[in-house]
């Protein structure tokens, strides 16, 4: 059911791109949506704010189960406040509060949050995971959490490895619908760079596995829209002061040997 949905906003953001052709079409799914999300955030009622928001949310994740967080732990991310994965708590205030653990840090910056409450994992999304740019990239926060959530429960990797195969997998599943917007996919890079040799020995393989057939793409010429965003992507990299001397990128020119065009 996901990928229909992703193929769904795939093609809104394709048609979105293209010359005036479709302008008497009604409002195009990303501007409506800035629309909404701009709308929703200057909700001044607390209340109606957080319904409007966490509405957003289930437009965007679809199928998945989203619930409001609970409001006895104002300072806190609680797991007396949320329902454990796969649920997806949204909880509007989760900027104002701390994180659930002993060294407790501000989430000021959040867009999402996973934390374990006595080994069960929770996953909460705060009012950054609505991006106006457009619903992927609420998303690809959930995605994120939920991965760590399905997949690291007791894991006792280091974080970069554990980071670096949760940022392929949001790779893998993201990158159809947010290439647009020519994300740099930082955290990928360093935690790459960071992450033990058969970590990233098992990242490449999947990115030149999604190289070679990206997902949800369904016939060539999807996949050849794909593969292209791809080399733009590495090309950018390429001439990033930040990225161009990283092993990632060295390690993906090799393996695709990309011709990729030299523009921007
Ligand atoms: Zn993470």
């Amino acid at each position: 059911m996901k990928s229909t949905i992703a193929l769904a906003t795939f093609a809104l953001i394709s048609l979105t791109g293209a010359p005036s052709a479709f302008q008497e079409k009604p409002a195009a799914a990303p501007s409506e949506w800035e629309k909404k999300v701009i709308e929703a955030k200057a909700i001044t009622d607390e209340t109606k704010k957080g319904e409007a928001m966490v509405a957003l949310v289930r437009e965007a994740l679809g199928s998945k189960e989203v619930r409001l967080s609970g409001t006895a732990h104002a300072d806190q991310v609680h797991p007396e406040d949320n329902q454990p994965a796969p649920a997806v708590n949204f909880d509007p205030r989760m900027n104002l509060k701390n994180s659930y653990a002993t060294q407790a840090r501000r989430l000021e910056t959040s867009p999402a949050y996973y934390f374990l409450g006595k080994g069960t994992p929770y996953v909460v999304l705060g009012p950054r995971a609505l991006d106006p740019r457009g619903p992927a990239f609420t998303r690809m926060q959930a995605e994120h959490e939920l991965f760590h959530a399905k997949t690291h429960v007791g894991d006792p990797r280091p974080v970069a490895d554990r980071e670096l195969e949760t940022w392929t997998h949001v790779f893998v599943t993201s990158f159809h619908e947010v290439h647009p917007f020519k994300q740099k996919w930082a955290p990928l890079v360093t935690n790459y760079e960071e992450a033990d040799p058969g970590e990233r020995k098992a990242a490449l393989d999947k990115l030149v596995a999604y190289y070679r057939t990206p997902t949800p793409a369904v016939d060539d010429a999807g996949r050849a829209i794909i593969r292209t965003a791809f080399d733009e992507w590495l090309s950018r990299r390429k001439k990033d002061a930040d990225s161009s001397s990283s092993m990632l990128v060295h390690d993906l020119e090799k393996a695709l040997a990309p011709s990729a065009p030299d523009k921007d």
